[in-house]
């Protein structure tokens, strides 16, 4: 189980860029290891995800995720299936999602006071 919300997929994009680029054909790519080393030296604490789009060219490694339950694209995020070679057994799924989730194993939580949750 891991969060995808923005600022934990700022934090993992170098390394995540790393494990896609720095083998291979690509690790003698001038353009995806100069990538490297701007995510390398971002400041993860206070970077944003346009700095991120800046650096690779595009949006699509820091973007929220789409709900696997219910297709909310959002950033309260987490990805069940603790699988990292078969994505097919993962699932990203919503705070809602979870939260309707727990009312089904303990219908004695309301689902509106969980919800409330998030704003805490
Ligand atoms: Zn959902």
């Amino acid at each position: 189980m891991k969060l995808l919300d923005e600022r934990t997929q700022i934090k993992q994009v170098a390394a995540r860029w790393r494990a896609q680029y720095s083998r291979g054909i690509f690790a003698s790519d001038d353009d995806k290891q100069q990538i490297q080393r701007q995510l390398d030296a971002l400041d993860t604490d206070n970077a944003t995800t346009d700095d991120v789009e800046v650096i690779i060219g595009n949006g699509s490694w820091v973007e929220p995720e789409e709900c696997g339950e219910c297709r909310d694209v959002t950033w309260n995020i987490v990805e069940l299936g603790d699988d990292a070679e078969n994505a097919d057994k993962r699932l990203p799924v919503c705070f809602l999602c979870l939260c309707r989730a727990v009312t089904l194993v303990s219908p004695q939580l309301d689902l509106n006071d969980l919800k409330a949750l998030q704003d805490e």
